[in-house]
C-alpha cells in the first residue's frame, strides 16, 4: 500500500516517517521508507542537480520536469516493485509537493504541473497522503536549529514563498479530500506522530 507524507519544510515529515517505519516494522509489516526527489541512484543524481545552490539559472519549468523525471524513475525502479510485493511504501514527499511548490508557489499552475505528472505517474497514486500543516515561521525555525541539514537552492527563498507553499497545499487538500488527511504539525512531536500512526493503522486495518 502506497502512503505519502507531505508538508512544508520543517513540518516534521522525515523525522516522523522514520518513526512510523520503525514501529510498523516492529509490528511485522514489510515497510519501505523512501523519499523524493531521490530514493534511488538516478533520482538522487537528479536531486543534486535540482537542489544545487550553484544552479541559479534553473528555469521553473525545467525544475518541474526534473522533479517529474526523478519521480518516474523512483516509481518504476523502487515503488512499483515494492507495491507488487505487497509492502507498505512510506514516501517522504510525492506529486503534491510538485503541485504546491512548482504549481502554486512558483506560479506554473497546479493543473499544468499535474498534467506533466500524470505522464510520469500513470495511475500510481497514493492510497493515502498525510499532509503535515504548519506555519512557515515555525517550520523554518525548526530547520534553522537543525544544523545537520544540507544546503539547498530553496534556502534563499523568503518567508512569502513558504507561505505560498502552505496555501498551495490547502488548495490541493480541498481538491483531493478523500486522499489527503490534514494533520496539525505545529504540536509536539509525539502528538503529531500519534495522529499519523492512527491514520495509517486505520487504513491498514480497513
Ligand atoms: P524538510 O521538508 O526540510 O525536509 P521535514 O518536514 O522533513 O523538513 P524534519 O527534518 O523531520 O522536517 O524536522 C525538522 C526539524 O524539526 C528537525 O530538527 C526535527 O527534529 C524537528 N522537529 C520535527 N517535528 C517536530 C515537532 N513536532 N516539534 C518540534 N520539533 C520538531
Ligand atoms: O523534503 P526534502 O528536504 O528532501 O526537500 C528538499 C528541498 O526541495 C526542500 O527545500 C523542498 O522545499 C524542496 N522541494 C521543492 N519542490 C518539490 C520537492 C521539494 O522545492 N517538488
Ligand atoms: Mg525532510
Amino acid at each position: 500500500i502506497f502512503i505519502t507524507i507531505e508538508g512544508p519544510d520543517g513540518s516534521g515529515k522525515t523525522t516522523i516517517l522514520q518513526m512510523l517505519a520503525e514501529n510498523l516494522e516492529k509490528e511485522g509489516y514489510a515497510v519501505i521508507a523512501t523519499r523524493e526527489p531521490g530514493g534511488i541512484e538516478i533520482a538522487e543524481q537528479i536531486r543534486k542537480v535540482i537542489l544545487d545552490p550553484e544552479n541559479t539559472a534553473m528555469d521553473p519549468r525545467t525544475e518541474a520536469l526534473l522533479y517529474a523525471a526523478a519521480r518516474r524513475q523512483h516509481l518504476a525502479e523502487k515503488v512499483k516493485p515494492a507495491l507488487n510485493a505487497g509492502k507498505v511504501v512510506l514516501c517522504d514527499r510525492f506529486v503534491d509537493s510538485s503541485l504546491a511548490y512548482q504549481g502554486y508557489a512558483r506560479g506554473l499552475g497546479i493543473d499544468e504541473v499535474y498534467s506533466i505528472n500524470e505522464f510520469a505517474i500513470e495511475n500510481m497514486m497514493p492510497a493515502m497522503t498525510l499532509y503535515f500543516d504548519v506555519a512557515p515561521e515555525i517550520g523554518l525555525e525548526r530547520i534553522n536549529k537543525n544544523k545537520g541539514r544540507e544546503v539547498n537552492r530553496l534556502d534563499m527563498e523568503k518567508l512569502e514563498f513558504h507561505q505560498k507553499v502552505r496555501e498551495g497545499y490547502m488548495i490541493i487538500g480541498e481538491r483531493f479530500p478523500d486522499r489527503i488527511s490534514k494533520i496539525d504539525a505545529s504540536r509536539e512531536l509525539e502528538a503529531v506522530y500519534n495522529q499519523a500512526e492512527a491514520k495509517i493503522k486505520e487504513l491498514l486495518n480497513s
